[in-house]
């Protein structure tokens, strides 16, 4: 009858508290608003300001363990709930990923290979980066950044100078762009007993900066997969994470893996194992959050998830639940603004039978795209 405390009112707070409540465990849920998609299938929640310790002092003294699916609580705020009840994954790990310059530093000491980089405080190391990296190349904000916010990829001097003057006064780094052939992502969970385990790296597409759809697994080599699991797991065990962790990696054109992000949370690109999977990434999260045992997640199926993002998806919600296989999730938004996560919906295949293309837009019905990478080119696998 352990009662969780999750910090954050958004879709994955929600997820997180309904694979809980399945466990049998009660949910507090700090929000900022009572409309939050957490707040609606939680048990209890504080509304408040996060950054409030009249807000975080209530919050705690009604939960016994506190877990995170908003990154952007401050250093203090979380300090002080670590003074009031045990907070996994612990404020450091979030304090790394809440900072692209402190997750570089983290995966150089780690031993893990990330894209040249440099960090851009003034003009002079602006000028640095673009020599260093040449054009075109992306200049993000180290903090605060989500959906491919916060960023720019300048192709000249002129774009360079521009980009700079709007992404100011934050901090800044400049990456290489990478010329990716995949970009993929592992979710790795890590129990209070260090038991870890990983979901099969997901293969990841991006439409306007916002995940599009994931596929799972990835289509790579066994070798690069298993590769990538044990990045996952090293970054786990260096970081003594406690709670679930997403990877973030591009392969590159000759094959090797590059780690972009990680973000100390259950993941967009992890949304498929609710349908493919006998124990999901919400709930190896809560398992890992409450101290229980881990497992292996069972995965049963292939699975493909694509996200329902602003009104013009929302707008297919009556095609999409009339189409059998298609599983929908609704994270009971009310406000379709354009480039909103509104839900998603997963669509399962046998093991090993993933379609090409073709096939997987086919299934897609309601929600194909026409325009989906080499969708012309491959109709012989339909
Ligand atoms: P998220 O919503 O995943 O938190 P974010 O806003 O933190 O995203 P990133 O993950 O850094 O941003 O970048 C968003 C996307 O932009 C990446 O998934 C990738 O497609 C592209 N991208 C980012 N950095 C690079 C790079 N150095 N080279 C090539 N592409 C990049
Ligand atoms: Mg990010
Ligand atoms: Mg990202």
């Amino acid at each position: 009858d352990a009662r969780i405390g999750i910090v954050g009112g958004g879709q994955l707070g929600r997820m997180s508290a309904m694979a809980a409540a399945r466990l049998g465990f009660q949910t507090h849920v700090l929000a900022a608003s009572r409309s939050d998609p957490a707040v609606q299938v939680c048990n209890d929640a504080t509304i408040g300001p996060f950054n409030d310790t009249e807000t975080l002092k209530h919050f705690a003294d009604h939960v016994d363990v506190v877990t995170f699916e908003f990154e952007n609580i401050s250093a203090d705020g979380l300090d002080f709930l670590a003074s009031q009840r045990p907070v996994r994954p612990a404020g450091a790990i979030l304090r790394i990923s809440q900072d692209r310059l402190a997750e570089k530093r983290f995966m150089a000491d780690a031993g893990l290979p990330v894209a040249p980089w440099h960090a851009v405080t003034t003009r002079a190391d602006l000028h640095t980066a673009a020599e260093t990296l040449g054009y075109p190349f992306v200049l993000k904000t180290t903090r605060l950044g989500y959906d491919g916010k916060g960023q720019a990829r300048p192709s000249s001097d002129a774009e360079r100078d521009a980009a700079f003057d709007r992404l100011r006064p934050h901090p800044l780094v400049a990456e290489g762009l990478v010329d990716f052939a995949r970009e993929i992502s592992v979710m790795v969970a890590r129990g209070v007993d260090g038991h870890v385990v990983t979901f099969d790296p997901t293969e990841n597409r991006h439409r306007d900066g916002i995940l599009d759809i994931s596929i799972a697994p990835a289509r790579i080599e066994a070798s690069l997969a298993r590769e990538a699991r044990a990045m996952a797991v090293r970054i786990a065990e260096r970081l003594d994470l406690v709670g679930l962790l997403g990877v973030e990696m591009f392969v590159t054109a000759d094959g090797a893996l590059l780690i972009n992000e990680i973000a100390p949370r259950p993941h967009n690109s992890g949304h498929w194992t609710m349908n493919a999977c006998l124990v999901d990434q919400f709930e190896m999260h809560v398992r890992a959050v409450a101290g229980l045992p881990l497992v292996d997640p069972g995965r049963h199926s292939d699975a493909v998830m694509r996200n329902l993002i602003g009104p013009a998806d929302v707008a297919l919600c009556g095609e999409i639940i009339a189409t059998p296989g298609l599983a929908l999730h609704l994270y009971g938004k009310t406000d379709a603004r354009d480039g909103r996560k509104m839900g998603h919906v997963n669509l399962l295949f046998p093991r090993g039978a993933m379609p090409g293309e073709f096939g997987i837009q086919a299934a897609l019905g309601p929600l194909r795209r026409d325009d989906a990478p080499s969708f012309q080119t491959e109709p012989e696998d339909a």
